[in-house]
């Protein structure tokens, strides 16, 4: 998970919120609560939220990822639109750009209709998943803080450590173990250079490796948080950035 910036309410939103709030209101009153509405008229004053424009802002905001979990369309499913604070309990949120969330269906059928209200998960628009999560090996936890509730019951309602989401990080765990073997070896080369041209040679090299490395904790590459997470607590990462960046 990573800190998502909320962009600006679409327009058709601007336009249209207040009557399709209020028709749903008024549905929910006609019929006595929301799961009593007719599936077929539920349907119709429910479709608006799913508008193109809706989508594509809130899609954009994303990188067209989830935004609990980082996977992408091609390994869980379309995006679609989710609702923080679930519609079956709070229609009157029902159309509320700041209740709208990028998810996927795995994560989506997960959280289903938790109260996120009463129980609160981490909604990554307004607080930095940095300052909640870290991760012990390929699985992700809540760091000891003011947020280790949260955190626990965000990767419990979201199934943040199911096996669908340990199997690709394993995978990109091996990828980021033999980066991080392949810098300790660029990094002796260097050290050892016995000429001004032979280090600056090297120097390069070490550039164009982390080029590449970089690119796996890159906002728009699925998992990026996990790879972030990984890199920060990376010795020969760091000591590379430093012989880049002409600290060393
Ligand atoms: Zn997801």
């Amino acid at each position: 998970m990573i800190k998502l910036e909320r962009k600006p309410k679409p327009q058709i939103l601007i336009d249209n919120q207040q009557a399709w709030t209020s028709n749903l209101l008024d549905a929910v009153s006609k019929y006595g609560s929301y799961s009593k509405i007719p599936k077929n008229e539920k349907e119709k004053l429910l479709v608006h939220y799913r508008h193109e424009q809706i989508k594509s802002v809130l899609f954009y905001s994303s990188l067209d990822k989830c935004a609990f979990c980082e996977t992408k369309p091609s390994e869980s499913g379309n995006i679609e639109v989710e609702h923080f604070n679930p519609k079956s309990r709070y229609p009157d949120s029902a159309f509320d750009w700041d209740n709208f969330l990028p998810a996927c269906r795995k994560c989506n059928g997960s959280k289903d209709d938790h109260d996120s209200r009463n129980e609160p998960i981490v909604n990554p628009y307004d607080l930095d998943p940095e300052d909640v999560f870290s991760y012990k090996d390929i699985r992700i936890t809540a760091k000891e803080n003011e947020y280790k509730q949260m955190g626990d019951m965000t990767i419990s309602v979201c199934s943040l450590n199911s096996v669908r989401l340990m199997k690709p990080r394993a995978d990109i765990l091996v990828s980021l173990h033999s980066f991080s073997a392949a810098l300790e070896e660029a990094i002796e080369d260097y050290f050892e250079a016995d000429t001004g041209v032979k280090r600056r040679n090297r120097k390069r090299k070490l550039g164009e490796a982390l080029e590449a490395i970089d690119l796996l904790a890159n906002p728009s590459e699925k998992f990026s948080g996990f790879c972030k997470s990984y890199l920060r607590g990376c010795a020969p990462y760091q000591q590379a950035k430093d012989i880049v960046e002409g600290a060393e």
